[in-house]
């Protein structure tokens, strides 16, 4: 793990925090961020973020997965209003993502206004979103051109 100088100590640069909790993992196994899907086990439905009960036939019987890191830009629009997305990034995309042909989730794009175009490879990353009360870093999830 990286280390940062404070002080006279060296400490442990501690990971970002997820804004929301269950709905993507900061660092997966291969160390990248991946959204979370839920997968009913009677019919293979997924759906993003995850369920508590399938949204094509009702099962409550489902499975938290990981969704495919990276996808395609279905659509896009450009947000020119100033809000709070996220730090840096006015005016900013938003884009729907094929993750997979059952799987399709929206989304800021970290990507300059110009450049985004339908069917752009994408993949999942992390948006600073600010910091908690104990200034650990908080990130949501986006998607930035693969
Ligand atoms: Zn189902």
């Amino acid at each position: 793990m990286l280390e940062k100088r404070s002080g006279w100590f060296m400490t442990p640069e501690s990971e970002p925090a997820p804004l929301v909790d269950g709905v993507f993992v900061v660092a997966a196994a291969d160390g990248r961020p991946r959204l979370l899907v839920s997968r009913c086990e009677a019919c293979g439905a997924r759906s993003f973020p995850p369920r508590e009960r399938c949204s094509a036939c009702s099962e409550t019987d489902l499975a938290t997965e990981e969704a495919p890191p990276e996808g395609e830009l279905y659509t896009w629009t450009v947000i020119r209003e100033l809000g709070r997305p996220t730090e840096g990034f006015i005016p900013y995309v938003v884009g729907q993502v094929d993750l997979a042909d059952d799987l399709r989730v929206m989304g800021i794009v970290k990507c300059d206004p110009g450049a985004a175009e339908i069917g752009m490879k994408v993949r999942v990353c992390l948006l600073p979103q600010g910091h908690d009360g104990d200034g650990r870093e908080l990130v949501g999830y986006g998607f930035e051109p693969a």
